[in-house]
């Protein structure tokens, strides 16, 4: 099948090239024409494990190409639109500006029969307005709601494997019709027996941001229980394993630490919140509130850990910050804790170096006043203490010894709970974590 999909970013760019992987003829149309000009290479212009091996095999098989011009969506039967909605200035609701420009500049293009799917992440009802859009100018187009779940870092074998399918639809023998393409255009997961929900717009666009919602509340939770234990002298990873062994809570997205970030989480459950206060329902969400209240909490508190271990002042203070991403295996610095907690400590007097494996170039871009090192040796040469901020492999497999003799003072706080204490303060480190003795 011949299939658009406008915005190429984190996930357009993937979808895109999964979707050539699965036999079909894409084009990928985005207004960054310095993104363009990579992916119309088959480079990848973000750092995604197993991206760029697709894009150099689907660019190969001549069925996946990158531009520009609106134009070259003409002709697909299947238009998805992968344009961001961030967090507007200074408010909590999402900015669809890129979203009803996409329509837009789209709509000249849908021909009759054609299906235009949202995967974006929207407020509940932005369905509804573009499906009334799309039926002024192209009333024998349909569309359907298909949001997606993709987890940066394994976005590709999401995007080819997903857990679910979810199709919001209008009633009708369109919306029969448009199932049906879309089938077409899932064959390959569906056959592997991918789960699908076909349900109205409200719900499919509902279930993105209540999945979000789920999760962030689960990290939160835990994080209120490393306060907790942080108050008693518990420890919060015992005490995740534990509760964790009840399948009825499960071990999964129950790592107390700096709480989470990027470009989904933060952004998706204020504009739930938002949405649900013009929806007359606000009270039902106030507990994100505080999910959100937790969650910057723990950023604080690491940047008071990090004072507590020098001796109650960090200024004047090496500090070097291993980790810039949200998360490891991405090089996504939005929302990043651990550029929050850099830049925090930065502003109180310390000296940060920060490193990342893959995201220095993104933080420069965003933090320019911050000092980046290549590595995290070199970044923690001379330190007075050492913040593990993001969990990437190589930080974690840090050798206590050989780190030792390039540091300072060996003081480290784990920011993410995946360190050996034992095997840390074996090798006369200061050993402090969040939420544990
Ligand atoms: P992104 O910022 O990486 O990509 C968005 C892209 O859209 C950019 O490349 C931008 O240039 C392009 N764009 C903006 N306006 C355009 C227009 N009018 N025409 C064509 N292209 C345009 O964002 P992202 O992380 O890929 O997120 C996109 C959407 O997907 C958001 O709604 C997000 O919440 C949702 N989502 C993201 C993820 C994720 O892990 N990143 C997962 C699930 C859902």
């Amino acid at each position: 099948m011949r299939i658009s999909v406008i915005g190429c970013g984190y996930l357009g760019a993937v979808h895109a090239a999964c979707m050539a992987q699965l036999g079909h003829e894409v084009v990928g149309v985005d207004v960054d024409a310095s993104k363009v000009a990579l992916l119309a290479e088959g480079k990848a212009p973000f750092f995604e494990p197993g991206l760029p091996e697709l894009l150099t095999e689907a660019m190969g098989s001549g069925r996946l190409e990158f531009g520009t011009d609106m134009s070259a969506v003409a002709g697909a039967q299947v238009h998805f639109i992968c344009v961001g909605t961030p967090q507007k200035r200074g408010e909590n609701a999402a900015d669809l500006r890129f979203v009803d420009a996409a329509l837009e500049a789209l709509l000249p293009y849908v021909a009759p029969g054609d299906v235009v799917v949202g995967k974006s992440t929207v407020p509940v009802g932005t369905a509804e307005k573009l499906a009334e859009r799309l039926a002024e100018v192209q009333p024998e187009a349909t569309l359907v709601w298909n949001p997606e779940f993709l987890r940066e870092g394994f976005a590709v074998q999401d995007t080819l494997h997903p857990d679910r399918l979810v199709y919001g639809i209008q009633a009708g023998t369109e919306g029969a019709r448009a199932v049906r393409l879309l089938d077409e255009v899932y064959a390959t997961p569906l056959s592997e027996g991918t789960p699908q929900v076909v349900t109205d717009y409200a719900t499919a666009q509902l279930v993105k941001v209540a999945a979000n919602s789920f999760l962030a509340t689960k990290i939160s939770f835990i994080n209120a229980m490393a306060e907790l234990c942080e108050a008693t002298g518990a420890d919060v990873t015992q005490l995740a394993d534990a509760i964790g062994h009840d399948a009825r809570i499960g071990r999964r997205f129950l790592n107390a630490g700096l709480g989470f970030g990027g470009g989904c989480l933060p952004k998706d459950i204020r504009a739930f919140m938002a949405r649900a206060g013009e929806l007359g329902v606000d009270q039902a969400l106030s507990f994100l509130r505080e999910v959100d209240s937790i969650n910057m909490r723990r950023r604080v508190r690491m940047v008071d850990l990090a004072r507590e271990v020098c001796d109650g002042s960090i200024v004047g203070r090496k500090v070097a910050v291993l980790g810039a991403a949200f998360k490891p295996n991405s090089d996504d610095v939005r929302d990043s804790p651990a550029l929050s907690v850099a830049a925090q400590m930065g502003l109180q007097g310390a000296r940060v170096v920060v490193t990342d494996p893959e995201a220095i170039a993104n933080a420069e871009a965003k933090w320019p006043d911050l000092t980046y090192a290549p590595t995290a040796e070199q970044a923690a040469a001379g330190a007075d203490v050492v913040v593990l901020a993001t969990e990437w492999d190589q930080y974690r497999d840090l050798d206590p010894v050989a780190f030792g003799e390039v540091v300072a003072a060996r003081r480290i706080v784990d920011g993410r709970n995946v360190l050996d204490p034992g095997k840390w303060r074996a090798a006369g480190w200061t050993y402090r974590a969040l939420g544990r003795p």
